[in-house]
């Protein structure tokens, strides 16, 4: 091999080496990254980036603030993650519904509240039941065991 071949061919091994050496930094960064840790902002514990879960609905400066999993709640109305403070816990005392602060805001319920059909009266899931599988009518039980409740479901006559 002439002087020349030989120094080409060190210099691509030399490259390739570069290459090599550069892909390990950035693989040891990107572990680096993941293993990165941050503060959880509401119990102050440390986690790691990968797991921290940030609250959309805080609102502070645009950055959302980074949770951990015990300090946040999952809306069960529009399926949401936040943090306690905006995802508020059991706003249903039947059910046990929790529900973010944009739902709270508008009339999303979480369905054990409801008005009887026939005369009105508020109604919940506690002390009237569900709305009847038959006739998809919600009644206070006085009006379903009245004789103006016509369902052979739910009515006087079942
Ligand atoms: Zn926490
Ligand atoms: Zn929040
Ligand atoms: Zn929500
Ligand atoms: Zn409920
Ligand atoms: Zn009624
Ligand atoms: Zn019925």
């Amino acid at each position: 091999m002439s002087n020349i071949i030989i120094t080409e061919v060190t210099q691509i091994i030399e490259a390739i080496e570069a290459i090599k050496i550069s892909k390990a930094i950035k693989i040891t960064e990107a572990i680096e990254a993941i293993n990165a840790t941050c503060t959880c902002e509401s119990c102050k514990t440390d986690i790691t980036l990968e797991t921290a879960i940030p609250c959309d609905l805080c609102d502070e400066d645009e950055i959302s603030p980074l949770y951990c999993k015990e300090c946040t709640l999952w809306c069960d109305s529009c399926d949401l993650q936040g943090c306690k403070k905006c995802v508020k816990e059991n706003v249903c005392w039947e059910c046990n519904y929790n529900m973010c602060d944009n739902c709270i805001n508008t009339d999303v319920d979480c369905g054990c509240f409801g008005e009887c059909y026939s005369c009105g009266k508020d109604v919940d899931r506690g002390s009237d039941g569900w709305p009847c599988l038959g006739c998809d009518k919600w009644y206070c039980c006085n009006c379903r065991e009245s004789n103006n409740n016509p369902c052979e479901d739910c009515g006087p006559e079942s």
